[in-house]
């Protein structure tokens, strides 16, 4: 194979619950997993319904264009539905994205500490990567900025980011765009937008219209509560969406997943639930951290980034022991963070757990 495919490390997901079982000796249900920024609700009520009544229809094909959800996301977000590519959970939006703009051996800019997939969807088309050293754990966009050459095709920016959880105001990401060169693709992924205080908010699928460059991708698998099923989406001019049109595989979004999301994408009280609970464990989870005297970047995502100690085995540590009592959360030593943990916000009780097992594991 290619010496660019062959120097990729694979990505590291949460350890799924049943290995934890089996190699600790404990009980499934008693297991909690924080590790995956997965909603702690599960799937909607309301997707669920949709998912069985779209079942009789698995004998065919998907839409290969999806036109009910894109219809549905057009309408949501004001945006023609040629606007819009689907995608097999975000992921699949940013490989997308790279294979339709990117050719081996031109760049991509992305931020240290941002989104593993971005050095892989780089490295998948063998490009190289130009990694902006962060500024407080998030994007310094204007270093970003300075940072794109003539051959970068395109920039990374996670907003919030993820495994720091560090959010970008709009006027910083709008004075980017305004100066990023006509050359080079913006991919602005929101992954964790919905999570974000109504202040916080801002119209980014309207700032399409205004640049011709930037590509704006949302998730599914966050908010929703359809991780499992892997859908989401990009928004970008006819231009940018024309490209991944014709390099995306044709069924990349399956039935189910089409028809679940157009439910979650209407069902406005699970996002508000979700919402609330989100803001609630944030705040059980910075009270525990400032009474056991651990740092943590303060966060916009559903998880948040904590310092265990100050050696570079803290983390791996720290994490052993939450696993042999239970607690699934993510090391993030292959992010460059040895010293610190990603825990996922999930319910009151869970939260309660992962915090009692982590006061255990520091005492040890
Ligand atoms: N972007 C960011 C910043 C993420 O954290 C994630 C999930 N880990 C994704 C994209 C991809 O999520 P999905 O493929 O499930 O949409």
């Amino acid at each position: 194979g290619p010496e660019y495919v062959r120097a990729i490390a694979p990505y590291q997901a949460g350890k799924p619950i049943a290995e934890v079982a089996r190699e600790f000796g404990l009980d499934e249900a008693s297991i909690v997993k924080l590790a995956s920024n997965e909603n702690p609700f599960g799937v909607p009520e309301s997707a669920r319904q949709a998912m069985a009544a779209a079942v009789a229809e698995l004998g065919r094909y998907p839409d290969a264009n999806g036109f009910d959800l894109k219809g549905a996301l057009s309408r949501r977000y004001d945006v023609p539905a040629d606007w819009i590519t689907l995608g097999n959970g975000s992921n699949d939006i940013l490989e997308i994205a790279a294979h339709a703009f990117v050719e081996r051996g031109q760049s991509v800019v992305y931020s240290q500490y941002s989104f593993a997939v971005y050095a892989l969807a780089t490295q998948g088309v063998g490009a190289q990567h130009i990694v902006v050293p962060a500024k407080a754990h998030g994007h310094d966009l204007p270093a970003m900025l300075a940072a794109i050459r003539d051959d970068t095709r395109l920039v990374f920016i996670a907003n919030p980011n993820n495994p720091t959880g560090t959010f970008i105001p709009a006027a910083d990401i709008e004075a980017f765009l305004a100066k990023v060169p006509a050359h080079v693709v913006v991919v602005l992924d929101e992954a964790y937008n919905e999570f974000l205080a109504p202040e916080n908010q801002f119209e980014s699928a309207q700032w399409v219209k205004q640049y011709p460059n930037l590509l704006v991708s949302r998730t599914f698998s966050k908010a929703y509560g359809l991780a499992g099923l892997r859908v989401g989406f990009a928004i970008a001019q006819p231009a940018l969406t024309d490209l991944m049109n014709r390099i995306r595989q044709p069924f990349n979004v399956n039935s189910l997943a089409q028809a679940a999301a157009i439910a979650a994408l209407n069902d406005q009280a699970f996002l508000q639930r979700g919402a609330e609970n989100n803001n609630a464990g944030y705040q059980q989870f910075v009270a525990a951290f400032d009474k056991l005297g651990l740092a943590y970047v303060p966060s916009y995502g559903n998880f948040v980034l904590v310092k265990v100690g100050d050696d570079a085995g803290a983390g791996a540590r720290i994490n052993l022991a939450l696993l042999k009592q239970g607690v699934i959360v993510r090391p993030v030593g292959n992010y460059g963070l040895p010293e610190w943990l990603r825990i996922s916000i999930g319910l009151p009780e869970e939260n309660d757990a992962c915090i009692e097992a982590l006061t255990n594991a520091l005492a040890e």
